[in-house]
């Protein structure tokens, strides 16, 4: 058996032009364009690759990008006013902060001064807690991807065994609470977690999120079972610099159902979930129900 490829890569460029559609019509509504602020502070390459994509993917969907780019040696103080300014500009519908921050900043201080309502991150602790409490919240990213892949493969998850491997804040805990929107059965395990292959081996859907390159092997692997792999290594092969995820793609998509490849499974999901999450606080913030609202408390996708 060989395994469907989960096409994330497709599947985000169709919720991209879903986005784009309604960003239009939200923009025709409140006679503006959304905003969409990026806080980058220091010199990171990799974080300033990661602000770059996630300007040009916004700038395509109609959001206005506007960058803040501050000096490493910024103060926390400086950096929460800035903050405080973005969370009164009503031009400004999403703040995202880039991590990491440098070492004398309070990164947690500072992602929990952004207000609730602009948090397209969906780090913030009030949007965690709507998100456990069942409320409606601003969902991570990432989890809400890895919702979206599963559900190109399944109509419905309900009723299906559903094992997360990771216990992260940004993907494995928001991750099992979305999941249980969907009516799945829900484990989480993590590196205290004993017997995990036999754990994982229980899964019709299987997550797994830990930064261990190739960790999870075929045999860890229910045959037919979905497989989301949100890891992200980089490896040396053969002299050669490479990406791979947390599970051993050419061994488990021999026994899998339907596995994500790495690069181009999860990763192109979280910047068009993070799209979609501006739309959605530039929306509830105008009081307009936005249509892709619905996208995890229903059956539908
Ligand atoms: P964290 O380091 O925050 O969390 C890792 C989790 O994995 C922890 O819960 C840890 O358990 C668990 N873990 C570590 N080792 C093992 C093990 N041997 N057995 C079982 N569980 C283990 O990582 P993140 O959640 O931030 O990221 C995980 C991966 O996902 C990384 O590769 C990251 O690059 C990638 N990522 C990809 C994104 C994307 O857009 N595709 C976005 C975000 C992350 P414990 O809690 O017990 O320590």
């Amino acid at each position: 058996m060989t395994a469907k490829i989960i096409d994330g890569k497709a599947i985000a460029q169709a919720l991209r032009g879903k986005v784009k559609v309604e960003v239009e019509a939200l923009e025709k509504k409140l006679g503006r364009k959304l905003g969409l602020a990026v806080v980058l502070v220091g010199n990171n390459p990799a974080s300033e690759v990661y602000v770059r994509n996630k300007t040009r993917a916004s700038q395509e969907v109609g959001i206005q990008p506007r960058d803040y780019k501050r000096e490493a040696s910024t103060s926390e103080a400086e950096l929460l006013g800035l903050i405080a300014q973005l969370n009164a500009d009503d031009m400004v519908d999403g703040i995202l902060v880039q991590l990491p921050l440098p070492d004398h900043i309070d990164a947690t201080r500072v992602l929990n001064a952004i207000d609730p309502a602009k948090d397209v991150d969906g780090f913030h602790p009030t949007n965690a807690g709507y998100l456990a409490t069942g409320l409606p919240a601003i969902a991570p990213g990432t989890p809400s991807g890895c919702v979206i892949l599963a559900k190109s493969v399944h109509l419905s998850l309900s009723g299906m065994e559903a094992v997360i491997v990771g216990r992260s804040n940004i993907v494995g805990r928001p991750l099992a609470q979305l999941l249980l929107y969907e009516n799945a059965t829900v484990t989480i395990a993590h590196s205290r977690t004993k017997d995990l292959p036999a754990v994982c081996r229980r899964a019709d859907l299987l997550f797994v999120a830990i930064g261990k390159p190739e960790f999870v092997r075929k045999d860890w692997i229910k045959p037919g079972a979905t497989v989301i792999d949100v890891g992200i290594n980089r490896i040396e092969a053969g002299g050669k610099s490479k990406i791979v995820g947390d599970v051993a793609f050419e061994e488990a998509k021999e026994v899998a159902g339907a596995i994500t490849p790495v690069p181009g499974g999860v990763g192109p999901m979280t910047i068009a979930c993070l799209l979609s999450n501006t739309l959605y606080a530039a929306a509830t913030r105008g009081r307009i129900r936005p249509s892709l609202m619905h996208r995890f408390n229903s059956e539908e996708t």
